[in-house]
């Protein structure tokens, strides 16, 4: 089974210690790209309207 690197779209054979990232490098990105999505959005809660009116629909 094989995967590809999210960052750099290589093939990455599963096995590898950095798996589904080709390398360390490519994991540390990744990590970089998550907190720099937090930082634009500071503090901002998060709904999920989508749910709620779903739980309603489900009553009637
Ligand atoms: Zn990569």
């Amino acid at each position: 089974m094989k995967a590809k690197c999210p960052i750099c779209r290589r093939a990455v054979p599963a096995g590898e210690p950095d798996f589904p990232f080709c390398s360390p490098r490519c994991r540390e990105v990744d990590l970089g790209k998550w907190a720099t999505e937090e930082y634009r959005i500071p503090g901002e809660p998060v709904y999920l309207p989508e749910m709620g009116r779903a739980g309603q629909d489900d009553g009637e």
